[in-house]
C-alpha cells in the first residue's frame, strides 16, 4: 500500500480488502458462527415449505436473486472506491442504500431464470447469463440429483455472498476517508476483483466449501 494510503493496484486492493475483513470479524463476536447455522438452516425452512417444483423454483429463483444481489452490491463498493459517491449521512441511510443496490437485482431475476430453464437468445442483461452458463448445462445433461445438489449448494454459497457482501459495503461506506481511495483505478476492475474476493471469503467465513460447477475455476482460489 503507498504511504499516501490510497489503493493504487488490484494488489494492494487485496491487501486492503483482507485487512478490512480482520477488522470487521473482530468488530462482530459471534456473528460468523451465528450465520453459519443460520445459512445451513436456510433449506431447511424452504423444504418445509414448498413441495416438488415448487420447492425448485424457490431455490433457482433464490440462488438468482442472491448471486445478482451479489454483484449490484460489488458495484456499490466500486463505485464508492473509485468515484467518490455517494457521500452519507447516518447510519439509517448507509444500510437503506447497500439494500437499494441489493434491491435492483429484483428486475433481473426473471431473465436469468428464463434463461436456466429454457435459454435465451437475447435481453438486456444477455452477456451475465454466463453466471448461469454450467447450471444450465447441468440441468440440461445430469441427472437431476446432481442438479438438485448443485442448486442447493449454489442457494447456500449465494446467500453467504450477499450476506458478506452487505456487510464489507455497510463497513466501507461508513467510513468516508475511503471515499475514493481507489480513483485511479476503474470500476469495472475493482468490481470484479470485488466480487472474486468476496466469493472466496465468504467460502472460508462460512465454511460453504467452493462449488464445483458454478465458480469458475481460478476465480474461486482468488484472494485465498
Ligand atoms: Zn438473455
Amino acid at each position: 500500500m503507498s504511504s499516501h494510503g490510497s489503493i493504487d493496484s488490484l494488489e494492494d486492493y487485496d491487501l486492503w480488502l483482507g485487512m478490512l475483513w480482520v477488522a470487521l470479524q473482530q468488530s462482530l463476536p459471534g456473528f460468523i458462527p451465528k450465520f453459519q447455522a443460520q445459512i445451513a438452516n436456510t433449506l431447511e425452512e424452504k423444504r418445509s415449505q414448498h413441495l416438488g417444483d415448487e420447492y425448485i423454483n424457490q431455490i433457482e429463483k433464490n440462488l438468482i436473486y442472491g448471486c445478482e444481489g451479489t454483484h449490484q452490491i460489488c458495484e456499490a463498493i466500486a463505485r464508492f472506491l473509485v468515484l467518490g459517491e455517494p457521500r452519507l449521512g447516518p447510519e439509517v441511510e448507509i444500510l437503506a442504500y447497500v439494500e437499494s443496490w441489493r434491491f435492483k437485482a429484483l428486475p433481473v431475476v426473471g431473465r436469468h431464470l428464463a434463461f436456466l430453464r429454457s435459454g435465451c437468445s437475447g435481453c438486456q442483461v444477455h452477456p451475465n447469463h454466463s453466471r448461469y452458463q454450467n447450471l444450465r448445462k447441468l440441468r440440461l445433461s445430469a441427472s437431476f440429483d446432481r442438479y438438485f445438489d448443485e442448486i442447493e449448494f449454489c442457494y447456500k454459497f449465494y446467500q453467504g455472498t450477499s450476506i458478506l457482501a452487505g456487510l464489507t459495503a455497510a463497513s466501507i461506506l461508513r467510513t468516508q476517508d475511503f471515499s475514493a481511495l481507489a480513483s485511479t483505478l476503474a470500476v469495472e476492475d475493482v468490481l470484479h476483483r470485488t466480487w472474486l474476493l468476496v466469493c472466496a471469503r465468504s467460502s472460508a467465513w462460512w465454511q460453504l466449501g467452493i462449488g464445483d460447477v458454478l465458480i469458475p475455476e481460478g476465480e474461486a482460489s482468488a484472494g485465498g
